[in-house]
């Protein structure tokens, strides 16, 4: 994915060129003269576990459509970054989470989006698929089925590796 997401300059519409620098972290605008600098994304996944299983989803959206990921999805400009992991596996699985620490935050060279990543436990409901998860189930951890995205396999590990 390329980290240049604007086409015109957000203060005054004219084409945006972007800066001959290798990441292509900000562009300079034609008309204005401002630099526009391209701000990451803020993701928020949570490892809810039982015994020695997690939680996952199995993807109802691109990318990765079809396969299985940790429930989770972008933090809201304004959101507590924990409420917005819990708010995420609700939406996602019908469950509600109490968030109980951190996993750590996962970033790459190159790549616009940060993960933070957290442990919680279930606290009320029960399994629900969404129009974003085709299916929710279980998994034991030394059975993963075919996830979307290692960094969740990398995620899975690091849990396992503080528990
Ligand atoms: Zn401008």
């Amino acid at each position: 994915m390329s980290l240049a997401t604007h086409k015109f300059c957000p203060n005054c519409g004219h084409p945006l060129k972007p800066e001959p620098n290798e990441s292509h972290t900000h562009s300079l605008c034609s008309g204005c003269g401002q630099t526009i600098y391209y701000d990451p994304k803020v993701a928020a996944t949570t490892v809810i576990s039982d015994n020695q299983q997690v939680l996952l989803v199995k993807r109802g959206n691109e990318p990765g459509y079809g396969l299985w990921s940790l429930p989770g999805g972008y933090v809201d400009r304004g959101e507590i970054v924990e409420e917005a992991a819990a708010r995420e596996v609700l939406e996602e699985t019908g469950l509600s989470v109490k968030i109980t620490s951190l996993i750590g935050v996962f970033s790459q060279k190159t790549h616009p989006v940060i993960v933070i990543a957290f442990a919680g436990e279930q606290i009320s409901g029960s399994i629900e698929t969404s129009d974003e998860t085709l299916a929710v189930a279980f998994f034991n951890i030394d059975d993963l089925p075919e996830m979307a995205f290692p960094r969740d396999t990398q995620i899975i590990r690091s849990w396992i590796n503080s528990t």
